[in-house]
């Protein structure tokens, strides 16, 4: 379905395979154009990472995995982003920690809620809250369409997974008492600051390491789930991905440093 073919061996095949996603589900109306601008920057962060899931992710996603086992009410929220590049996988993970799958959006409109339900239908959901009237209720202190929420998903939820969010309204579900776990490349941005559980990674790895983790752990029972999150330090997890893009940067630097020494350039 792609418009372009990439050749395997380019060497940011990957990469560009996403970015087909993204522009498909753009033309779809899943994607909002800000939509493909958000991605952009992510892209950036991403490169920072060297475009792997890090090790402070990786434990991130145990403690995500922990949380949502634990919840009572768990809710996934899905933009048109998540839904373009993951809609099966946020499928999967709702099953298995029976969390419910609910549309919100920062640009809504009619159009788009019924875009994101179909893809999310088709990829097996039974059912889809937040859409049309049903996002009835509102988060305090957030205004115009972006309060919006159904009454009976994140509204009453305790735990919220919210894979790219915007800093307002992570920061505003957390003034509720939520539980906040964002999937966020930019560890810098205020929903990576403000959440309760910050995954640095990119959605389309960290999802379906969260589903592989999140299996294992079921199978351990709820007291290790406890024990994980007792030893889970939420703000030192963030500091080490920002350390580790901090170590990176100095590598990079010393490498091209290093060039200078060994390359001549005729100018
Ligand atoms: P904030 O509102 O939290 O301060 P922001 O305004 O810079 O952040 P938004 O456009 O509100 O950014 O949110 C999009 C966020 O999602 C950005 O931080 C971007 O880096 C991140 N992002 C984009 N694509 C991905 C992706 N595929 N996986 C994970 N994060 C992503
Ligand atoms: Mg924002």
């Amino acid at each position: 379905m792609t418009s372009i073919k990439i050749p395997k061996t380019h060497p940011r095949a990957e990469s560009l395979k996403i970015r087909e996603k993204l522009i498909e589900h753009f033309k779809e109306g899943v994607v909002a154009s800000a939509g493909l601008i958000a991605h952009g920057s992510g892209e950036a962060f991403d490169y920072l990472l060297g475009e792997k899931t890090i090790a402070p992710a990786l434990k991130a996603i145990e403690a995500a995995a922990a949380i949502l086992l634990t919840a009572e009410k768990p809710v996934i929220s899905v933009n048109g982003n998540t839904a373009a590049l993951v809609a099966e996988e946020i499928v999967e993970l709702a099953k298995i920690t029976n969390a419910k799958i609910e549309v919100n959006l920062f640009y809504r409109t009619p159009e788009r809620e019924i875009a994101i339900k179909k893809l999310l239908e088709k990829a097996g959901a039974k059912e889809v809250l937040g859409v049309g009237k049903r996002a009835s209720a509102k988060i305090p202190e957030l205004g115009s369409e972006r309060r919006r929420v159904d009454p009976r998903g994140i509204l009453i939820a305790d735990v919220v997974l919210v894979p790219l969010e915007d800093g307002d309204r992570t920061e505003a579900l957390v003034k509720m008492g939520k539980k906040v776990i964002a999937v966020d490349l930019n560890p810098l941005s205020r929903t990576a600051q403000k959440a309760t559980i910050t995954i640095v990674d990119n959605v389309a790895r960290a999802i379906p390491k969260l589903i592989e983790t999140t299996k294992n752990l079921k199978m351990q029972g709820l007291e290790k789930c406890r024990k994980i999150l007792h030893s889970f330090n939420s703000k030192r997890n963030l500091a080490e991905s920002i350390n580790l893009i901090k170590e990176r940067l100095s590598k990079a630097a010393k490498s091209v440093e290093l060039s200078v020494e060994t390359e001549n350039f005729d100018f």
